[in-house]
């Protein structure tokens, strides 16, 4: 039994170590443990709404079990976790292959982000308020457009790329390169025109390629009287943060998809409000935070 005058040196000794720990830790592993703790925060942001959060908590209670078979020397049990752990993983890697790419191309987009908007600090206000202009160019070709297909019930998919990078889906069209015109934008999808079948891209406020094939959402809980042109503009806006305008060619119906929700019934007028949201004020306010965030850490 631990008497008191045994107890006390007892506590000495595990208070030096506990300020030996302390005063031996350096800045790299500071470093190091707020990129881990960033990265399993991220980790769970993205799979807590998802299939793959099941997954996640799947996973936890089988590396429980076989911790608990460690510690209690389940024999039996150890030895079968410990064969199909090593194929569950390859098996999960695979199922989960959306996921992990959706998760991947997130976490790259955050970090790509913060370093693009660095360039900020070069060009000034004059630089901004061009691209500002631009980019309202854009939306007003694609709303007087949209409001024309609207009343014509004529298709239309576009998408707007915004930090996720659509080369791939690009790559599946035909590239046009050309400013936006409402014009240009009603000869791409003019009923039968060779490239009136598919998405037309749009990248740094240009109309960029036309004809694109976009991926399907896998979303089975959305109506079922939207078709593959809905489900496709859901799919890219499910694996970006691109924002995808739909015009129905059997409605009129203006909708916009946008991280993985359908904006329906939209006006022409509801529209350019939404766009203007989303490509203008937002945008220029998330690069001002992220400025603001990388001015705080210099000055730190
Ligand atoms: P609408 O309301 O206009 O009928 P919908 O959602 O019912 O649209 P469909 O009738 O199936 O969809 O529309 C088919 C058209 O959607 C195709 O001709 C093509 O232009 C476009 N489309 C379908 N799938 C894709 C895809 N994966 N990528 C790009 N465009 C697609
Ligand atoms: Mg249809």
């Amino acid at each position: 039994m631990m008497t008191e005058a045994t107890q006390i040196p007892q506590i000495q000794l595990m208070w030096d170590w506990f300020i030996n720990m302390v005063t031996s830790i350096q800045l790299s592993d500071v470093l190091d443990m707020c990129i881990v703790a960033f990265l399993i925060y991220k980790m769970v942001g993205l799979v807590r709404d998802t299939r793959a959060g099941q997954l996640v908590k799947g996973v936890l209670a089988v590396l429980l079990l076989y911790w608990i078979a460690e510690l209690f020397g389940f024999g039996m049990l150890r030895a079968v976790l410990a064969f199909i752990l090593p194929y569950g993983a390859m098996v999960l890697l695979v199922l989960f292959q959306p996921e992990l790419r959706k998760a991947m191309e997130q976490l790259g987009r955050s970090s790509i982000s913060t370093i693009s908007n660095i360039q900020l600090f070069g060009p000034g206000s004059e630089a901004k308020e061009q691209e500002r202009q631009k980019t309202q160019q854009l939306i007003d070709a694609i709303c007087e457009s949209c409001a024309a297909f609207s009343k014509d019930k004529t298709g239309a998919l576009i998408v707007l790329e915004r930090e996720t990078k659509l080369g791939d889906i690009i790559s599946t069209g035909t590239i046009i390169n050309s400013d936006p015109s409402p014009e240009l934008i009603g000869n791409i999808f003019f009923h039968n025109a060779p490239l009136h079948d598919g998405a037309l891209v749009v990248r740094e406020n240009r109309l960029h390629s036309a004809g694109c094939f976009l991926p399907l959402s896998q979303n089975y809980e959305i109506s079922r009287m939207l078709g593959t042109r809905h489900r496709a503009a859901l799919g890219v806006s499910e694996v970006s943060d691109a924002v995808v305008v739909v015009v129905s060619e059997e409605t009129g119906a203006i909708t916009v998809a946008l991280n993985g929700q359908l904006n329906m019934r939209l006006t022409p007028a509801k529209l350019k409000e939404l766009l203007q949201r989303e490509l203008i004020h937002e945008t220029e306010e998330k690069k001002e935070h992220n400025v603001s965030k990388i001015l705080k850490r210099v000055k730190k």
